[in-house]
């Protein structure tokens, strides 16, 4: 197996616990290796730090697997690996639907599986991770015996790795409309074709933190995908809820979701632009009880931080614009590079010009089937915030 070595100086990162080694933070190397393999690391001094795949063609060059030189990377560890993540989540009460897998937060860097009851869905991101791709589905089988397992591999970050952008079946084929149940709903999912996996897990628990303020309210969601948190307004007892998106396939969803669960008496959907929608309502004056917004990531690069933070605080500008004296604005930032205290900071902003003042009344991040690892602060991404705009 190749040796690498860190650069002196550099690699403090590395050895307090993160997974990942950059290009510029490695020095001399020892042993042939291919693009994928598994290769060992070393601090300047010559002792261990672990164990981990590499990918020369990636900026993240290797990313470590294990910190046990005994350990051996083969079908069995990937077993126990799955087999630990799976205990994990039934121990903290995710047991129907959960992310099973969230990559580094789990010692599998790259990996991504969502469990929708009986159906799983994969992401394999990084070279490394993608070579074991059979080895994952024969643990998946031994585990779950599921129904179906699904590939979602069509995410551009794979050609940072030198891989294909794809999807498809790692099972025998099956029905990919599934439907799952959260919280006494039920919605429906694309496998195939919804955004990511087909469902956003993440905000799992942070869509029961509606439940008191919606009451008899009329809300407006802006980029409400499938309708999760409009249908979940709904079920604790809105009294009228419009969902936007500017997806028709969203929208659509939404709407049959709406059905699935009787309330299509209670909530509408329309595809839109939310940004022109919300600017335009502003203008007329328009006002809801309830603004909720959870806008896609706005940037993945450093570079675009600044355009990520003028987006966030745009938005919630005109939320806080539409929401009536008293009423609650629900607010979400899935964007990694903008971290928590930015987000707060960019709310306070966007009230500051709204000429509106803030009472905190909670203060989210992702469902706990997503762990945060302290010692891996990209592991912590969404943020969640509920308030009452004075
Ligand atoms: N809250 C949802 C997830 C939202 S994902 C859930 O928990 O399931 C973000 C959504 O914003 C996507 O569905 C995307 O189609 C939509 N979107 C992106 N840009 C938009 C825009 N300008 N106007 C309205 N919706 C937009």
């Amino acid at each position: 197996m190749a040796k690498f070595f860190l650069r002196k100086k550099i690699g403090d990162r590395v050895v307090n616990g993160h997974p990942w080694i950059f290009a510029n933070e490695l020095g001399d190397s020892e042993g042939e290796y291919a693009a994928g393999d598994v290769v060992e690391v070393y601090s300047y001094n010559g002792s261990f730090v672990g164990k981990g795949y590499i990918n020369p063609a990636s900026q993240i060059r290797i990313r470590l697997l294990s910190r046990d030189k005994a350990e051996q990377i083969n079908e069995e560890f990937f077993y126990k690996r799955l087999l630990k993540a799976w205990e994990y989540r039934q121990q903290i009460g995710y047991v129907e639907n959960c992310r099973l897998v969230f990559g580094e937060a789990d010692e599998l860097p790259a990996l991504i599986i969502d469990k929708f009851n009986d159906y799983l869905v994969l992401q394999t991101l990084a070279l490394g991770v993608d070579r074991w791709k059979s080895a994952i589905v024969a643990a998946l089988n031994k585990i779950f015996s599921p129904k179906g397992i699904y590939e979602r591999n069509d995410v551009p970050v794979r050609e940072l790795e030198g891989l294909p952008q794809q999807k498809g079946f790692l099972s025998e084929p099956f029905d990919t409309q599934i439907i799952l149940r959260e919280n006494g709903l039920k919605f429906h999912v694309d496998i195939e074709n919804g955004q990511k996996t087909g469902y956003f897990l993440d905000q799992q628990d942070n869509r029961r933190a509606i439940q008191h303020i919606v009451k008899g309210a009329d809300v407006l969601e802006a980029f409400c995908y499938t309708g999760t948190f409009s249908l979940h307004a709904a079920h604790y007892g809105a009294k009228s809820v419009l969902g936007l998106d500017i997806s028709e396939h969203a929208v659509n969803t939404a709407r049959r979701n709406a059905t699935l669960n009787g309330f299509d008496d209670v909530c509408t959907f329309d595809a839109v632009n939310a940004f022109d929608v919300l600017k335009q309502w502003g203008k007329e004056g328009k006002k809801y009880d309830v603004v909720m917004l959870d806008p896609p990531a706005f940037t993945k690069s450093r570079e675009n931080i600044q355009k990520a933070i003028t987006g966030y605080k745009e938005i919630n500008l005109r939320g806080m614009k539409l929401t009536r004296p008293g009423g609650f604005l629900v607010t979400a930032s899935c964007t990694n590079l903008v971290d928590p205290t930015l987000f707060l900071k960019t709310i306070d902003m966007a009230a500051k010009d709204a000429r509106r003042k803030l009472r905190q009344v909670s203060w989210q991040t992702q469902a706990s089937d997503h762990p945060i690892l302290w010692h891996v602060p990209n592991t912590q991404y969404l943020k969640f915030l509920i308030v009452q705009v004075l």
